[in-house]
């Protein structure tokens, strides 16, 4: 799991160094665009407003064009908007890839892509990830105040948006009870704060960006009882609406899904919600088992 985010990782990390020079925050994907990952051959335009229908077709990727091994392969399918999309399968499997060619961190070799039946290509990439927020395992925090470090979900939003926003992510409360509230300073490594209060944090700032398409990136390491509930309980809030990739671990939040897509060596070989899985008989079914 924890090469899952490679790009957002290093991405992350060069952003923490950057802000500490710099006072004003840039988008995190402006930096990132500098390293020119991707053809630019998108249309410079203004992304329109998306209901965050998402289609795959006939898909394939991989990082290194000499590769005759593909990391995806031929993968389709298709997420009305407002859908719960878990991906699962065995590390390795190629789930954070599929989320980097959703978010277009990188572009597909081969098939297409479309958002809102547009190709993925014709949009611009700034724009398209504003609307998309990303809850992951690691949440990365600057030095910064707490307000400020929720404010990086929208840097336009009030003091009272941010509060808000805090509130339906459940971190009011451990807000607080810091020594200096919202005016709390947070280090680099969030000194003091917990693992389950960052993402407590990381789910604030995706509810001030109100994304059309969220992404999740579920934790695997243990967070304790009551702080787990709280997340849960703002994730729901937070998902309500919004079509979202969930690369998931919990068995609860596969249930709940609208569809499970199930990755084995870069294919989907099993697709489907959880009871229709289950009756598949087949490697989704087996894992089951194993857990
Ligand atoms: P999962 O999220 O299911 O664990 P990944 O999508 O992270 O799987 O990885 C799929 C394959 O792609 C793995 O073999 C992995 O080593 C490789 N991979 C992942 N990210 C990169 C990258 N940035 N550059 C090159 N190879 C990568």
């Amino acid at each position: 799991a924890r090469q899952f985010t490679r790009p957002l990782n290093d991405l992350a990390n060069q952003f923490n160094t950057l802000l500490s020079a710099i006072a004003g925050a840039e988008r995190v994907f402006d930096i990132l665009d500098e390293e020119k990952e991707i053809n630019e051959f998108e249309a410079n335009g203004v992304v329109p407003s998306l209901q965050g229908e998402v289609e795959f077709s006939n898909v394939s990727f991989s990082y290194d064009d000499g590769d005759d091994k593909q990391t995806i392969e031929n993968v389709s399918f298709h997420a009305s908007p407002g859908e719960t999309i878990a991906l699962v399968g065995p590390t390795g499997a190629g789930k954070t890839t599929l989320i980097n060619l959703i978010s277009r961190f990188y572009d597909a070799n081969q098939g297409e892509i479309f958002i809102d039946r547009l190709p993925i290509g014709q949009l611009n990439r700034d724009e398209l990830r504003k609307q998309m927020a990303f809850v992951l395992q690691d949440t990365f925090l600057f030095h910064g105040t707490v307000l400020e470090n929720i404010r990086y979900g929208r840097l336009d939003a009030t003091d009272e948006e941010v509060i808000e926003a805090a509130k339906l992510a459940n971190a009011h409360f451990f807000i607080q009870k810091l020594p200096n509230q919202y005016k709390t300073i947070i280090s680099y490594d969030g000194n003091g704060i917990s693992h389950g209060q960052k993402q407590l944090l990381a789910i604030a700032r995706a509810m001030l960006a109100n994304p059309t398409i969220l992404i999740l990136d579920e934790a695997t390491s243990s967070i304790d009882t009551i702080t787990e509930l709280r997340i849960q309980d703002a994730l729901a809030r937070l998902m309500k609406g919004r079509t979202t990739f969930v690369i998931a671990h919990r068995l609860n939040t596969i249930k709940k899904a609208d569809q499970i897509l199930v990755l084995k060596e870069g294919k989907i070989i099993e697709k489907g919600t959880h009871e229709e899985l289950l009756q598949l008989k087949g490697f989704y079914s087996e894992m089951q088992h194993k857990n």
